[in-house]
């Protein structure tokens, strides 16, 4: 393009639509002015030598670069904006072709969209049509549109319902009567498109009744108005299933709380399905609380993992466990639980564990209960028979067997009288008794073999069998075989000489007693006769005790041979013996005949093993009842006669005369006074003392009675005590001289000067019952003490009733009496009783202290008792020491005690005292 002329003639450059086309004209066109400004051809260097303005050539260079430099740039730009102007083009393209497939999606959507809304209205006609439910849509509260089964179950025609409320809707009723229809209404209106509401109610039938319906209200928009959509469902048949099903499960219900045992349902993850009130109960928690927790977290950490163990092995195997388990109850008490597990399958296979557990603490107590009692049955010592009615054995423990010495079974079923002999005769009366209610006691026996009888103590109680009903018999059976043993001995010991086995004294007493009573009146007479051997201490002094013993049971054996079976023969103690004759033959007047030949039996002498002897016998004879008509005149009568034959020369015959009665009266006489001098204050006591046999100390003293006559003279005990043994008058004399001796003892403790004071108790006291209560009221009335008082009983006395003997004594010693043994040394006392004895101290009798300086007998006497009392823990006593010598000798021999007049004589009480200080002061 040339550069155009404008109007002033001026060149001016134009600018086409390129740019850089344009800008490149603008080159051309300024570089041709500029030559021409040069006067140059284009291209060609212009010469130096033309004249041109320098500076405007320079300024038009300039100008020419900073055009080039914007020609640069735009056509950068240019270039830019044509490669922009390309992609715009292609993307124009891409979007077109986008569009294009738009459109035709679009198309085929909103057909499938037409279609699928065609096939949605087709659906919903269908299920408007064909559901089962009535189906209603409301607009403004009135029925715009329903299907077939609303009119059918709203009871009502399409025209009357569309454009109303339907009345059947109106009327509803809720099961308990009440009318529902105000209620339907309000939950209509709460009914909005997030909270479709249901409900159910009864609603008319066209018969009159109701059926159950289930109505939903749900809301919902279309063409901007607000619906409602109500489904009205007939649930009739659901409810009477729901009903039947609540029936049954109340059924089930009531049958598993019914169930006394704890019963849980655990599933197979162990949490709790199901519980009956006794499970609640037992844990005091309700069924709500149990759903879904762990049962195993009641138990404790050993238990939880015994029942996980029982749990597992049970879900393993299938096969029903039974175990027991401990329980601590909610009241802290504890229970044993048998528990049974066992596994089923739920409807989806699942599995579940059903545990029942029973308290069987009860039982178990019971258990134990039996267990005990059975135990006490068999190990029971003594023997226990269960009765039937019929008086047949049911039961018997193994002390009954061993009792009857039968252990088989036989025993079982047997009558109790065939297996035990009753000793009662009628054994039905027994039973009768017994089944009137009465409990029987009493003896029995049984016959083992050859051994002897064994006896029984029978006690038979009736008792009512629970569960029979019947009666039955409970027979405790004590072997009272060693007792009655005992017993039997007891009485023979009582009855019966312990030397000889002849009746003693007590024993002849009582058969004569027996014997006056039934032959009274007298059929025929009673002879009664006492026999007492001559010179017999003489034997038992020169031959010794053993040799004596032996010699007193030959005697007795004799007296028996001689005299027959017939004769009734005792010992009375001692060398005395007595007899009573009842055979005709050994009465008058055959009857001298017959004692002079047991005389003549005397004469032959004895054998006593090592040696020989020979004794006398003098007897003494009376008759019942012309000369004594009571059994203590007769022995007095006898006494009398044996002592006169005594007197006339001994080994003779004294027969009882009235004659002889006059020393009985003398006795008589002296009993009187005797009993006159108790009250009258004659009877005093002296005292004699008991020193030391090594130091010479006093030790106690002997409390010994004097009888002070009113005119002045002293009689000794010796002749008045003998008369009160016999006339019984010893029991107040004894009492008395306790009373002087109490109060003697308490003057004594007052002065300070207190000795023990030894009392002698005659062998009548000691046999007395009241003597000991007798002692003991002493005791508390006059407010002393047992240890102030040492009493002495003789060794004959000990021994005339052994068993009796030694309890007193074991009483009196238990009481704090010091007890001691006098004149020990001339009984005929078995030494081995001594020990069984509480006694304190040996008093030698003062026969062979007499005779120790000369005879080594006594001397062997002595030492064997000393040595004896030694060993025994006892204090001799050695009394009737006369002189020094004899003080002495027997403190050398052991006796650890001196009493007699070498020592001092019995004293009266001031006397007692002088001579006390004296001696004190003496031996100072
Ligand atoms: P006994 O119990 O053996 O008393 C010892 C007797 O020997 C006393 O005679 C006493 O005075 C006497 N005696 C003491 N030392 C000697 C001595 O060195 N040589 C000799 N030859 N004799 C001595 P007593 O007092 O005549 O008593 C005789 C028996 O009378 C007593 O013998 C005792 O059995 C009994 N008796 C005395 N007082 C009582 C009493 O209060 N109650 C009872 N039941 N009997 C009494
Ligand atoms: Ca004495
Ligand atoms: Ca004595």
């Amino acid at each position: 393009m040339a550069p155009s002329q404008n109007r002033s003639g001026n060149s001016v450059i134009s600018i086409v639509d390129d740019p850089v086309e344009s800008a490149q004209r603008i080159l051309e066109q300024l570089d041709q002015l500029l030559c021409e400004a040069m006067l140059v051809a284009p291209g060609e260097t212009p010469q130096a030598t033309v004249a041109m303005p320098t500076e405007l050539l320079t300024n038009l260079r300039q100008a020419v670069a900073e055009r080039e430099q914007t020609l640069a740039s735009m056509r950068e730009r240019f270039e830019a904006m044509m490669r922009a102007q390309a992609d715009a083009i292609v993307y124009s393209a891409e979007i077109i072709d986008e569009l294009e497939r738009t459109k035709q999606s679009l198309g085929e959507a909103r057909q499938a969209a037409e279609q699928a809304a065609e096939e949605t209205q087709r659906l919903a006609d269908t299920v408007f049509e064909r559901t089962h439910d009535g189906v209603l849509v409301f607009a403004d509260r009135a029925c715009v549109a329903c299907n077939d089964n609303a009119l059918e179950l709203l009871q009502v025609t399409r025209d009357k319902i569309i454009g109303n409320w339907p009345e059947s809707l109106s009327v509803a009723r809720h099961p308990d009567g009440t009318s529902a229809g105000g209620d339907i209404r309000r939950r209509f209106e709460s009914a909005d498109l997030a909270n479709p509401v249901l409900f159910e109610v009864q609603l008319p039938e066209r018969s009159g009744s109701w059926f159950w319906a289930e109505i939903t209200f749900s809301a919902f928009g279309m063409n901007g108005i607000d619906h409602v959509l109500a489904v009205v469902r007939d649930i009739t048949s659901r409810k009477e299933f729901e009903v039947e099903l609540q029936r049954h499960r109340d059924f089930l219900n009531n049958i598993i709380n019914a169930v006394p045992d704890q019963l849980s349902v655990t599933a197979a993850d162990r949490s709790l399905v199901l519980a009956n009130d006794a499970y609640c109960a037992a844990h005091n928690v309700t069924l709500n609380e149990l759903v879904g927790s762990q049962p195993a977290e009641f138990l404790n950490a050993d238990l939880r993992q015994e029942v996980e163990r029982i749990e597992s092995e049970l879900l393993a195997t299938g096969l029903c466990q039974t175990s027991e388990q401990a329980l601590i109850r909610p009241d802290g008490t504890r229970a044993m639980l048998s528990v049974k597990r066992s596994v089923f399958a739920g409807a989806q296979g699942d599995r579940y564990i059903v545990s029942t557990s029973r308290d069987i603490t009860e039982n178990r107590k019971r258990e134990d209960r039996l267990r005990l009692l059975a135990s006490v049955f068999n190990g029971a010592s003594e023997g226990v028979a269960i009765i039937a009615a019929d008086g047949r054995i049911c039961e018997a423990n193994p002390a009954f067997m061993d009792m009857v010495g039968d252990h088989s079974s036989e025993v079982i079923n047997y009558p109790l009288h065939r297996v035990i002999r009753f000793e009662q005769p009628n054994v039905t009366e027994i039973f009768e008794l017994v089944a009137n209610g009465t409990t029987w006691t009493g003896k029995a026996n049984v016959k083992l073999g050859d051994t002897r009888d064994r006896h029984f103590w029978v006690s038979l109680s009736p008792t009512m069998d629970c569960q029979e009903q019947s009666a039955r018999v409970i027979a405790l059976v004590s072997d009272i075989t060693e007792l009655e043993d005992a017993q039997a001995q007891l009485i023979s010991q009582a009855l019966y000489d312990n030397l000889t086995g002849l009746p003693n004294r007590r024993c002849f007493r009582e058969r004569l007693e027996t014997l006056i009573e039934d032959n009274n009146p007298p059929e025929q007479g009673i002879t009664v006769c006492f026999l007492d051997l001559d010179d017999f201490k003489h034997v038992n002094d020169s031959s010794g005790h053993a040799a004596g013993d032996r010699l007193l049971e030959a005697v007795g054996r004799r007296i028996k041979s001689t005299m027959g079976s017939e004769a009734f023969v005792a010992r009375f103690g001692g060398d005395e013996f007595a007899m009573i004759l009842t055979a005709s033959q050994h009465q008058p007047p055959h009857l001298n005949a017959v004692l002079e030949s047991l005389l003549s039996e005397f004469r032959r002498p004895f054998d006593l093993g090592d040696s020989e002897a020979v004794v006398g016998l003098s007897i003494g004879v009376t008759h019942w009842p012309d000369q004594a008509q009571d059994v203590g005149s007769l022995m007095c009568n006898a006494d009398i006669a044996m002592y006169s034959a005594k007197s006339a020369g001994k080994n003779r015959i004294g027969h009882f005369s009235p004659e002889m009665e006059n020393s009985v009266n003398t006795r008589h006489q002296v009993q009187t006074k005797l009993r006159r001098a108790l009250k009258g204050g004659q009877i005093a006591l002296c005292y004699q003392p008991k020193v030391c046999a090594t130091t010479g100390r006093i030790v106690s003293c002997e409390a010994l009675a004097r009888w002070k006559t009113p005119d002045g003279t002293v009689i000794s005990p010796a002749e008045f005590v003998p008369i009160a043994e016999q006339t019984g008058l010893i029991l107040p004399l004894g009492e008395l001289v306790f009373r002087q001796a109490a109060l003697q003892a308490v003057e004594w403790e007052k002065s300070g000067q207190r000795t023990t004071i030894a009392i002698n108790v005659s062998p009548n006291q000691l046999r007395h019952l009241g003597f000991i209560s007798q002692l003991q009221a002493f005791i508390d009335e006059m407010q002393v003490k047992p240890e102030w008082f040492e009493l002495e009983i003789t060794e004959y006395a000990m021994m005339e009733d052994v068993e009796h003997a030694m309890s007193v004594v074991e009483r009196l010693a238990d009481m704090g009496f010091s007890i001691a043994i006098d004149d020990f040394g001339t009984g005929y006392s078995s030494l081995s009783y001594l020990k069984h004895f509480r006694i304190h101290t040996l008093k030698i009798d003062m026969s062979f202290v007499r005779d120790v300086t000369h005879d080594p007998r006594s001397v062997a006497v002595i030492r064997s008792i000393a040595s004896l009392g030694q060993g025994l823990g006892l204090n001799v006593v050695a009394e009737g020491v006369e002189t020094a010598e004899q003080a002495k000798l027997l403190a050398d021999i052991g006796c650890n005690v001196l009493q007699g007049y070498y020592i001092g004589r019995p004293m009266f009480p001031d006397q007692f005292t002088a001579w006390q200080n004296d001696h004190v002061a003496a031996s100072l």
